[in-house]
């Protein structure tokens, strides 16, 4: 099991998808979880401050993961609908931290993130998985970077998704997500105390895939 957390924007995706197609892993998006239920609550205009509604609207979702025929990589589905490009616009951005904070939709996605681990070799990206999810984890990644540089990054990324959006809002929006996401009650974004960190400012993305990809590989073959 190797668990990869950190901030939002610092490139823990991308590079956990590819670690785990270098490793022959599966590769788990637990953010595209907390994305496709938010997705959900928004689409149905659900209520986050009504614990009945929340707890009515959990039992309507179904969140999955289904390779992709081309590439191999896990993608996810909400009720039977393929959502990985839905989910990551700016109007889930906006929304998905108050949704993860909610408790019941976290004991949720951590029941089926273990379901989904169970049988390991298998690389999880998000912000707890070292620290909660899975504690016991063969080897812990934390990775970070300069908050401009992660901005700039994330803004690139919303661009070639035919989403232009201002510095300063997204800056607004990582800023905003970093606060609720490091400052909530149930286990918020933290770096465990065993984990590797990688600060990604410096770093290509082929540093920091080989970095974890060494990593593992001492690990395995010890
Ligand atoms: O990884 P990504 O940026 O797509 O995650 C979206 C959001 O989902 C995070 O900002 C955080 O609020 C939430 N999240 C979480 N726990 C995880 C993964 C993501 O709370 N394990």
């Amino acid at each position: 099991m190797i668990a990869v957390d950190g901030y939002s924007a610092c490139g823990k995706s991308s590079t956990a998808k590819e670690v785990a197609s270098r490793l022959g892993y599966v590769y788990i998006d637990t953010g595209a979880m907390y994305r496709a239920v938010t997705l959900f609550f928004l689409q149905n205009f659900i209520n986050l401050t009504n614990p009945k509604d929340v707890k009515s609207a959990l039992d309507q979702v179904n969140v999955s993961f289904i390779p992709n025929p081309n590439t191999g990589i896990n993608e996810v589905y909400l009720n039977g609908f393929n959502v990985e490009e839905a989910i990551r616009g700016m109007e889930v951005s906006g929304k998905v931290s108050e949704v993860s904070a909610i408790p019941e939709v976290r004991k949720a996605m951590v029941y089926l993130q273990r379901k989904l681990g169970k049988n390991k070799a298998v690389v999880m990206d998000g912000r707890d998985i070292g620290t909660f999810v899975f504690p016991e984890a063969e080897l812990k990644v934390f990775m970070t970077a300069d908050f401009d540089v992660r901005a700039a990054r994330r803004q690139q990324e919303l661009l070639e998704r035919g989403e232009m959006i201002g510095f300063e809002e997204v800056k607004k929006n990582l800023q905003h997500r970093d606060t609720i996401d490091t400052t909530r009650k149930e286990s918020p974004l933290k770096k465990a105390d065993n984990a590797h960190v990688i600060d990604t400012t410096q770093l290509t993305m082929e540093e920091q895939i080989e970095q974890i990809v060494q990593l593992a590989k001492s690990i395995i073959d010890q």
